[in-house]
């Protein structure tokens, strides 16, 4: 039974913490589907579990009712997103009010992307801003940071100073955007220990089981594939099961070097399925406890 549902003590009490992120059903599409593989995830028992806000089309709508269910009924710690851009004052104290009401203490506060038809006149800019406002109502928070610069931004000194800001406006930890070269993470980790950030920054891997879906995500979040990674995409990317061999292999091997290099937690993205997530962490048996 889990006591304690508050993200910045599950990191610090534990040696290696395997987190997942899950996304709510798409408008009109069903919720049990997604029900039953949170059901399943929540079994291989991660040390919390991430629900997305609007991310890749999923309805805003689901998303507290979601974590709500991962809490509640699987037992398993939850971490709901938020995002801010698209919305003002009044829908984000709604969504405030409705967190409480459902128990849920952990909150990624993020911007969100701009629809091309945005209006000028906006309650929020930035992800900084929702920090402001969720802080002194007790919530412990989570941002997201880009080890590879945040695309909209032309250099990663300047990207790190913005992060900075957001990480004194109150939050409690940090989550990547997914690399596939741990050497990567490890440098940008320098910079923000130097820039005087010293909160958690979880590394966020995205296991890879469909070439054509990693050229795509890649293309839109400005991540690198390194030429090894490139190379099993090339080889096995037309053959699902040898590319979910191989995909799983990539990502538990980043796992262990980044564990064995010091990291204490790992987010990774299942993309709501439970078989890759399963054979990760049976890979990690003994080394995650
Ligand atoms: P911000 O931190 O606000 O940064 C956005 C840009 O503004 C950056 O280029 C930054 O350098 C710049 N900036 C920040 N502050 C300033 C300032 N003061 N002055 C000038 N420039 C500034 N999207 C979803 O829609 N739903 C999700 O659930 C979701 N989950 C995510 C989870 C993770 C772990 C990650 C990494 C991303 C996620 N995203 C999600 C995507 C995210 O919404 C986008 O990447 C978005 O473009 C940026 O959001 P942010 O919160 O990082 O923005």
């Amino acid at each position: 039974m889990v006591t304690n549902y508050n993200i910045r003590d599950i990191i610090a009490s534990s040696t290696h913490s395997v987190s997942f992120e899950v996304f709510p059903p798409k408008r009109d599409t069903p919720m049990e589907p997604v029900m039953a593989a949170v059901e399943e995830l929540s079994k291989i028992k991660p040390s919390f579990m991430s629900v997305t806000y609007g991310a890749g089309g999923g309805a805003n709508t689901n998303t507290i009712h979601l974590a709500e269910h991962v809490q509640k009924q699987c037992g398993v710690p939850v971490l709901a997103h938020l995002t801010c851009l698209t919305s003002n004052r009044e829908k984000i104290n709604d969504e405030i009010s409705s967190l409480k009401k459902a128990g849920i203490e952990n909150v990624l506060c993020l911007r969100g992307d701009a629809p091309s038809d945005i209006s000028q006149t906006r309650d929020f800019k930035y992800a900084s801003d929702l920090v402001r406002i969720m802080k002194p109502l007790g919530f412990c928070l989570g941002g997201a940071c880009y080890p590879e610069c945040h695309p909209e931004c032309d250099h990663l000194e300047k990207d790190i100073e913005h992060l900075k800001q957001k990480v004194d406006a109150g939050l409690d930890f940090l989550t990547t955007q997914m690399f596939f070269d741990n050497n990567v993470y490890f440098r940008y980790l320098a910079h923000l220990r130097n820039a005087g950030i010293t909160i958690p920054v979880i590394a966020g891997i995205m296991p890879v089981t469909n070439g054509k879906q990693i050229a795509r995500i890649c293309k839109i979040s400005g991540t690198l594939l390194p030429p090894r990674f490139r190379a099993i995409v090339d080889r096995f990317g037309d053959d699902p099961a040898s590319m979910l061999s191989a995909g799983v292999a990539y990502a538990t091997e980043q796992i262990v070097d980044l564990f064995a290099d010091g990291v204490k937690a790992v987010h990774l993205y299942t993309m709501n399925k439970p078989e890759v997530a399963k054979r990760i962490m049976d890979n990690l048996k003994g080394i995650v406890k």
